[in-house]
């Protein structure tokens, strides 16, 4: 793989032992960003949001991937913004791409009616690449095997609010394995099976309301997500991804990464190890967080409106996780 950012990383050292701040100790933890080569403004709007209101303090390293490669003007116009170390990788093919033991003429049956049903991304294969590389690849690509943490992100989100303590070290500190900022609801269409498939004797109060019986279909929206890769290596959650796998649900419906995350965590996770993070003001699409204490708001100096944030929303899990954390 490519290193772009070898050059720039030499300044970056430079500026850190000239400055009189001693440098931050930084946990072993990477952005990691899945684009194509057509979002490159919408890579340089998140890692420029990323970088002011947080990173340039900090100086984590990046690892864009792809399932093609990218191009020389990605990488230029990319590795640019940062003095951090960047990287770029390509998906290894078997990574992305429908297993032999899917019955191709089910699953394409399937993309159909989901297409004429109007559920989003129905219709596509690629999106079902993508999930089933988020729920159960990512974390095993060369570029992320020198990592415990990730930071994930994506072309075109935003961040409000300036990130004064590290998120990663904080969660490395408290003992916690996954954060988020949003939870909403998934789309019924797209995940029929997907309890079926599970074991039916856990506590689960977030994901549940009939004791897991059934999903209730809240997920941590996982376009945000810092969480420790140890636990996506780990045995729970590589016989569970196997097990979903070879359940064929990621292309014969189109199980998103999203929910099965959220349901590996909420299953093998303590939910002391599960952390919110209410001072990362983000939006992704329609959807944002803001803070809602006024202290944390003005600390961060954030740039959204309080009363947009979508935790209030009749759409929004976020309720529910408040009171499932307050029933102790
Ligand atoms: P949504 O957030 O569920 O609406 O889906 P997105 O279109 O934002 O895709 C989620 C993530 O996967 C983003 O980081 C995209 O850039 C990335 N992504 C989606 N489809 C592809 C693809 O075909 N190739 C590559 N390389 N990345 C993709
Ligand atoms: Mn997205």
């Amino acid at each position: 793989e490519e290193l772009l950012g070898e050059d720039l990383n030499l300044s970056a050292e430079i500026t850190s032992q000239s400055s009189s701040k001693p440098p931050n100790r930084l946990a072993n933890a990477t952005f990691v960003m899945l684009a194509r080569n057509s979002d490159l403004e919408g890579t340089i709007s998140s890692i420029r949001a990323l970088e002011d209101r947080f990173n340039s303090r900090f100086g984590y390293p990046y690892v864009l991937l792809n399932d093609e490669p990218f191009t020389d003007e990605f990488k230029r116009r990319v590795s640019v913004l940062t003095r951090s170390e960047m990287k770029f990788g390509t998906v290894p093919k078997d990574h992305w791409s429908q297993p032999d033991w899917i019955d191709e003429e089910k699953a394409a049956n399937a993309r159909k009616q989901m297409e004429l049903s109007r559920v989003k991304y129905g219709g596509s294969l690629n999106y079902r690449h993508m999930c089933r590389f988020n729920a159960g690849f990512f974390y095993r690509h060369e570029l992320l095997q020198p990592y415990r943490w990730y930071w994930r992100v994506e072309p075109n989100v935003k961040f409000f609010c300036d990130i004064h303590r590290d998120p990663v070290r904080f969660m490395e500190e408290n003992n916690k394995v996954y954060g988020f900022t949003i939870a909403v609801y998934e789309i019924s269409a797209t995940i029929r099976t997907l309890w079926g498939a599970l074991a039916h004797d856990n506590a689960m109060g977030f994901i549940s309301d009939d004791d897991g019986r059934t999903y209730n279909r809240c997920h941590f929206w996982s376009n945000f997500e810092i969480a420790d890769m140890d636990f996506w290596r780990g045995p729970a959650y590589t016989a569970f991804f196997e097990y979903l796998d070879s359940q064929g649900g990621f292309y014969y419906e189109r199980w998103g990464d999203a929910p099965v995350h959220s349901i590996a965590a909420s299953l093998f996770l303590r939910r002391d190890q599960i952390h919110f993070f209410e001072e990362i003001g983000y939006q992704h699409d329609d959807w944002g967080h803001c803070p809602i204490p006024d202290d944390v708001w003005e600390k961060g100096t954030c740039s959204c409106a309080q009363g947009n944030s979508f935790d209030m929303d009749v759409g929004s899990c976020k309720p529910r996780w408040d009171r499932f954390i307050r029933s102790g």
